[in-house]
């Protein structure tokens, strides 16, 4: 996929931080935290429920190390306490995946989980490495578990470490030289951590980046196929209709005629001709100049498409020569129809600013026998009839 470079930065738009893994862009990073969200809530749920089942059987081992009494009891309310925050944080998250997105409050409720289990280790007796090794592991937990953006889990985690390890040398008085050691361990913990939840959301944003692109460039067929589609009726309108008059042109006008000509005799119908042509169309076009002329035909051709019947084909065959096919009509139905047509064109009056336009037109009309001849033949006869109406002084309906 083509990708255009920011132009003032040289970057790719999709970029990626090495050191957080999140898009340089930051509308593409909003946009992938409301995109995923529900995917990652749905992964924070699943990582909330697992540390709230696993802090309460882990009371077992508090009965194993203090014994019972008011200290295992203390630590199994804290246990509990800590359970309700986890499974009441899991709900949330299902139920309104957008908390997601709040980074400062995930990162909130997981320092108070974390503040929660170090005090329940530190109200234990001294587990030796044990203890650093669970806080380690539940820091880890929450760089890599908890989807969150990086600086804030590396604040959550880096203050966490630095308050647990103060809190347990107090406590526990440990020597300078186990302090150090524990810092550094922690340091390593959460550096690990850290490139693991870099590379994880590098990764699932690089995925998000693929699925930006592909959809981009389905937008863009779909916008091309729309595009081809209106070039193609186009075509077929421009290859179809008279450009002037917008009705059928003469080629599609005979495939229209043909195919009612064959319906007409598998379904022994009758089937008409008329053919018209405009009376002294030449002195309208050299009276009141061609532009007149053309519009003269535009609204000769909406008159005649207005008065037929919607089954009818209209044509214009060339010029002012035009032709309509009456499938169901016999002699007497098109000839009534013609005359209709006559009279309808020698009332119409278009105004031009060169004067009142008025026309008359001439109608040779036939009534097709369709089992024995063909289109042209009656094509032809009806030419004949309209020239009989125009040697006998135009304006008027030939029957052949
Ligand atoms: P008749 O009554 O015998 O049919 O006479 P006429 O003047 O109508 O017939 P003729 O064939 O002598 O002239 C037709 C004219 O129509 C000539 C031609 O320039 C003009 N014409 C043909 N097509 C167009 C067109 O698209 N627009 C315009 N304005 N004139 C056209
Ligand atoms: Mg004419």
């Amino acid at each position: 996929m083509a990708q255009t470079r920011n132009r003032t930065t040289g970057r790719e738009p999709d970029a990626v931080r090495s050191l957080t893994g999140e898009f340089h862009d930051s509308s593409l990073e909003a946009r992938y935290w409301s995109f995923t969200q529900d995917d990652l809530a749905h992964w924070a749920a699943t990582a909330a429920t697992l540390c709230g089942a696993f802090s309460i059987p882990l009371a077992l081992a508090d009965l194993a190390n203090v014994g019972w009494g008011v200290a295992f009891l203390s630590l199994l309310v804290l246990r509990a306490m800590l359970a309700c925050v986890s499974f009441g944080l899991a709900r949330l998250l299902r139920s309104e995946p957008a908390t997601i997105t709040r980074h400062g409050f995930i990162s909130a409720a997981c320092a108070a989980l974390v503040v929660g289990f170090a005090l329940i280790a530190l109200m234990q007796p001294d587990s030796a490495q044990l203890d650093h090794l669970e806080v380690g592991l539940i820091l880890m937990g929450v760089l890599v578990l908890v989807p969150n953006r990086v600086p804030y889990a590396l604040g959550v985690c880096g203050s966490a470490a630095a308050l647990w390890v103060a809190a347990s040398a107090a406590v526990r008085h440990s020597p300078d030289a186990a302090v150090v050691a524990h810092s550094l361990g922690f340091a390593t913990t959460i550096a690990i951590g850290w490139a693991a939840a870099s590379l994880l959301g590098a990764t699932r944003r690089r995925a998000f980046a693929e699925h930006v692109a592909a959809e981009r460039a389905n937008e863009q067929l779909r916008a091309e196929i729309t595009r081809r589609e209106r070039m193609e009726r186009e075509l077929v309108s421009r290859a179809n209709l008279d450009p002037l008059t917008k009705i059928p042109n003469r080629r599609h006008f005979e495939e229209q005629a043909q195919d009612e000509f064959v319906r007409c005799q598998r379904t022994h119908q009758p089937m008409s001709l008329l053919l018209l042509d405009v009376d002294h169309f030449k002195w309208i076009n050299d009276t009141h100049g061609h532009a007149a002329g053309d519009e003269v035909l535009r609204v000769f051709s909406d008159a005649l498409a207005e008065q037929v019947r919607r089954i009818d084909v209209v044509g214009r065959l060339g010029g002012e020569a035009f032709a309509v096919v009456m499938p169901g009509a016999d002699r007497e139905r098109a000839e009534e129809a013609a005359e209709r047509l006559r009279a309808r064109v020698a009332g119409l009056r278009i105004d031009m600013p060169t004067g009142l336009v008025r026309l008359t037109v001439s109608i040779g009309v036939t009534e097709c026998d369709v089992w024995t001849e063909h289109l042209a033949e009656a094509l032809a006869r009806a030419d004949v009839a309209m020239y009989q109406a125009k040697t006998s002084g135009r304006d008027q309906v030939v029957f052949a």
